[in-house]
């Protein structure tokens, strides 16, 4: 037998038409997106767009204009009810650690179970101090640690009161680019060993890939896609998005049937319709490895910038002046300024928006 609610997904966390801001200024706008069980999510946009706005939200610092915030099917934000912030089981992690330079490591991690009694609290900062691999640096201060090791502390201490749900702000941003990698992956696989969902809030599109299972990329506090990483490169539902994930440039073209488009670089075909008339003027997306070196090709666009990054090189071709994009060699291709190197296009998917 079959209840109604059957088929309803069990979100964790709810968020419906969520607007919010600061006095009369809406810096979130009209934002739904629901996030599962044990999901790891991002939000993912330029500085500014309203990613840790929206996430005071979320934790309850910051009361909501309109809509609704739903955790465990529970409303904890709604215009003028705001449940508060300790209510919440809801952890949070900054950017700039947040520490307190006067307790211990352990007594850190330890904080928020501070009523609980001694014995359980040893117990619990023990297994969650193994987990992020600090068990010897317990009794260290803050200040004597590296940054990729304090904020493991604060990972711990946020993970210590077993919350539902773990927030994340620019976790990483502090750290070199080797270590921010890699604890980006070690976070993500504490949080899938403990099944806590998490939002991560970051303008860095590697590490919302490498972390997250799905991805809400914002602009002026609005959604533009939620979706997989795999869909916001390949299926890129706007400009934005095309142009804010990955790297690429727009080539001008004309559309031909519903599923090929005319430029300046021959008929790139696409495996999928448009619904433009014929003749339509479109944008169309050329990302690096789009473009193949090809002896036979007739097509022998000019060199105008190189940059070379070891296993890679990096060029800029220019066919014309409306007609630029970059293309990505394996080193040995080594190709000079100026020079006329054939290419072909081959792209798996075509991605191209009607010219504004
Ligand atoms: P992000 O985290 O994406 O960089 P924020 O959410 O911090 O962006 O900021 C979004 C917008 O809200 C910005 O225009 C910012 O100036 C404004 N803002 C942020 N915090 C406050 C505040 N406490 N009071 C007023 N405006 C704020
Ligand atoms: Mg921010």
């Amino acid at each position: 037998m079959t209840t109604p609610n059957s088929s309803v997904a069990p979100w964790l966390l709810e968020v419906k038409n969520l607007s919010c801001g600061y006095g009369d200024v809406s810096v979130v706008k009209n934002v739904t997106f629901a996030l599962g069980q044990g999901d790891i999510g991002c939000l993912l946009g330029p500085s500014g767009c309203g990613k840790s706005t929206m996430l005071r939200a979320l934790a309850g610092f910051l009361p909501i204009t309109e809509g609704e915030i739903l955790l465990e099917s529970t409303p904890i934000s709604l215009p003028g009810r705001t449940m508060p912030p300790e209510k919440r089981r809801i952890g949070m992690v900054f950017q700039d650690y947040a520490l307190f330079p006067h307790l211990t490591v352990a007594n850190n991690v330890g904080f928020g179970l501070r009523h609980q009694p001694q014995a359980d609290r040893r117990q619990k900062v023990g297994e969650l101090l193994k987990l992020v691999h600090l068990q010897d640096l317990a009794n260290q201060y803050p200040h004597e640690l590296s940054g990729g090791q304090q904020q493991r502390v604060a990972l711990a201490r946020a993970l210590a009161p077993e919350p539902t749900l773990i927030l994340l702000d620019e976790p990483f941003s502090n750290l070199d680019a080797d270590l921010r990698r890699r604890l980006s992956l070690d976070v993500r696989d504490i949080l899938k060993t403990l099944g806590i969902s998490a939002i991560l809030v970051t303008h860095d599109q590697q590490e919302a890939f490498a972390m997250c299972d799905q991805v809400a990329v914002l602009k002026d506090g609005k959604i533009q896609q939620w979706d997989v990483p795999y869909n916001l490169y390949h299926e890129p539902a706007n400009r934005f998005v095309a142009g804010f994930v990955g790297q690429g440039g727009f080539i001008p073209g004309i559309a031909r049937g519903h599923d090929a488009i005319i430029s300046e670089l021959g008929v790139i075909e696409g495996n999928r319709a448009y619904t433009w008339p014929e003749g339509t003027l479109v944008d169309v997306l050329i990302r690096p490895d789009d473009i193949v070196h090809d002896p036979d090709s007739d097509l022998r666009p000019k060199v105008v910038e190189k940059t070379f990054a070891g296993t890679s090189t990096l060029y800029r071709f220019r066919v014309s002046e409306d007609t630029e994009f970059e293309a990505l060699f394996r080193s040995h291709l080594d190709f000079h300024l100026g020079e006329h190197v054939p290419v072909r296009v081959e792209a798996d998917h075509l991605i191209a928006f009607p010219r504004a």
